[in-house]
């Protein structure tokens, strides 16, 4: 419905990981380049409501889950910028298997016309290999020097704003505005989100990561020793890789959920020496890792499963988190108060 009544130009992004980040870079890049712009779609917000407002000079950026592309009809047109993080395995306990995702994921780029641009990120070998379903023309990937410094941290976040950066060039904008906008980008809340210092240790809060592969990407990101909070419910995905960015990147993990002693024996079995436990609450696992950690250390809640076994939403499990060490900072009388971002 609103894909047929919006009068703006639109940009689309998906992808595994990254789609939120990238949406809210673009729009930040078109509003530092004087753009209308409007953000919405699995962001949070759908734009439908706000269909009044929006003109035809105007600029949509949205972000589009597997799930929405996978329900739209056939010949919904895609937007004018269709643009591709990354892709990998996700979603696997609700698509009939990783051709289905996939398969929902490359609607973005099959609905699109011969005038239309797409962006992939060409640094994934999966992605890459998906440029004979472009049907527009392919834009090639700004170079690094045209991206500021960030403070989003994580080589995945410059891998991001390279994507935000050429989705919006393609849109008109100039060098100038991309500076500016990512320039000013201060990330968004659950994303690798530091919350507290306590008795040392920096607390973060990375609640929206729901795969093992945004969690290893964490882990990567985060500078020195850190202790892990991860678990929920299992979406059939692969937990090897995240295995060994655990034990090489972690001091410990407590695991939470009800994909806690599947993969603490998995890790184990990895590693068998590993601190790690199985607790059945957050709450558990964050005092598990509070006690075993010290000054100079990370406590990073970093799920890298769905939170739906025992939260509403990532939101939530973020809040709850934020929540429970605001208490403990209290408990412990910290004088410096909690600093959110927001
Ligand atoms: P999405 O909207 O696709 O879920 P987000 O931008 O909300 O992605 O980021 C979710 C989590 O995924 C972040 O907290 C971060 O840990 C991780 N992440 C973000 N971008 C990437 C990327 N390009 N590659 C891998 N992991 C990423």
């Amino acid at each position: 419905l609103f894909r047929e009544a919006c009068p703006a130009r639109l940009i689309g992004v998906t992808g595994s990981n990254g789609k939120s980040t990238t949406a809210a870079m673009t729009a930040a890049i078109l509003q530092a380049e004087g753009r209308t712009t409007w953000l919405g779609g699995n962001i949070g917000t759908s734009l439908l409501e706000r269909l009044d407002q929006i003109g035809p000079d105007d600029w949509g950026v949205l972000e589009l889950s597997s799930f929405q592309l996978r329900h739209l009809s056939r010949n919904v047109r895609m937007p004018q910028v269709a643009v591709v993080t990354n892709c990998s395995p996700n979603h696997l306990d609700w698509h009939a298997g990783y051709a289905h995702y996939r398969a929902a994921k490359q609607r973005i780029l099959a609905g699109q016309s011969t005038g239309d641009l797409a962006v992939l990120n060409t640094s994934e070998a999966e992605v890459a290999c998906w440029a004979p379903l472009v049907r527009g023309r392919q834009t090639p990937l700004v170079p690094q020097g045209e991206i500021p410094m960030l403070s989003v941290p994580g080589r995945h976040n410059r891998i991001n704003a390279t994507c935000a950066a050429t989705a919006a060039m393609a849109a008109g904008c100039t060098s100038e505005a991309v500076r500016r906008g990512l320039g000013a980008f201060s990330g968004l809340p659950h994303r690798l989100e530091s919350i507290a210092v306590v008795r040392g240790r920096e607390f973060c809060d990375d609640s929206s990561s729901t795969t093992p592969d945004s969690t290893a990407a964490a882990l990567e990101s985060l500078p020195g020793p850190t202790w892990l909070l991860a678990g929920g419910r299992d979406k059939g995905l692969d937990f090897s890789r995240l295995a060994a960015a655990i034990v090489e990147r972690s001091r410990g993990a407590a695991f939470y959920g009800s994909v806690r002693e599947q993969w603490c024996r998995q890790l184990l079995a990895h590693l068998p020496e590993f601190p790690c436990t199985a607790v059945e609450t957050m709450e558990e696992a964050l005092r598990w890792c509070w006690h075993r950690s010290r000054s100079g250390e990370c406590i990073v809640l970093s799920p890298a499963c769905s939170s739906h076994d025992q939260f509403r939403n990532y939101r939530t499990r973020g809040e709850r988190f934020v929540e429970r060490v605001r208490q403990l900072a209290q408990r412990l009388d910290e004088k410096s108060p909690l600093q959110r971002r927001d």
